[in-house]
């Protein structure tokens, strides 16, 4: 097994979480594993602390003391794409999905493991690098490969006969690996924006996407490819065993 540490390779994390043992916990497991770490207590601080240190990643609570969550958002998104990942409450839905559609890249609910939210903030982090398409365009995971140009999809290099709203869905979600897509996101890439609202086209042609390509599986490698967050949206899952 290969060590953890390391891994935040000097990234510098704004640890934002005004609840103080939370905060302390996450600013040492954090440390262990090679980032930088700035706290923020309040959203009034953390709005100072980002100004002055342009964090790599947020990491950020929605409930706060003085100002919204959200609104911490907005200051960041004016002017700079930093991965924001959302700390958030397990009955906080409504606020969550608010925050992704402001502009958060994912979400992590507490109690959460400090695996799993390390693993958020990598993926947050490489997203803003850049897609996942290779020079020829292909994505891929597991036995399955996406042709970007000749809009192909295979398994096990059997061609699949996909949509064209089956093929735009898997390739938004497949150049997003391991990122929260959400309903409204995947509506707008796919169908544009005359579709708000419409979450039913996503449900539909998504399971219909997964039955092609469970029926070209079938030896069920496939199975944990698309996965479902209830009533937010879909992400590719991880590869790992
Ligand atoms: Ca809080």
């Amino acid at each position: 097994m290969t060590t953890a540490q390391g891994h935040g390779a000097g990234a510098t994390v704004l640890v934002v979480e005004d609840d103080d043992e939370t905060r302390a916990v996450l600013a040492r497991e954090l440390s262990t594993r090679g980032y930088r770490v700035e706290e923020a207590a309040d959203g009034a601080t953390a709005i100072r602390r980002w100004e002055a240190r342009r964090p790599d990643v947020v990491l950020l609570d929605l409930g706060l003391p003085d100002v919204d969550g959200l609104q911490v958002i907005r200051r960041i998104r004016r002017e700079a794409t930093t991965p924001i990942v959302i700390l958030s409450g397990r009955y906080e839905e409504r606020e969550k999905v608010e925050a992704l559609e402001r502009g958060a890249d994912d979400y992590v609910t507490k109690p959460f493991g400090v695996e799993e939210l390390h693993a958020r903030l990598r993926v947050a982090m490489r997203h803003g690098a850049g897609p996942a398409a290779d020079q020829q365009g292909r994505l891929g995971w597991g036995s399955l490969v996406l042709e970007t140009e000749r809009h192909e999809v295979r398994v096990a290099g059997a061609r699949v006969d996909l949509s064209p709203i089956e093929f735009e869905i898997l390739r938004v979600l497949l150049g997003n690996t391991g990122r929260l897509v959400t309903k409204a996101r995947l509506l707008r890439s796919v169908w544009g924006e005359a579709y708000q609202g419409e979450d039913s086209y996503v449900y539909v042609h998504v399971s219909q996407l997964r039955r092609k390509l469970a029926a070209a599986d079938p030896g069920g490698e496939l199975r944990g490819l698309i996965v479902t967050e209830p009533g937010i949206g879909y992400r590719i899952g991880d590869r790992r065993p």
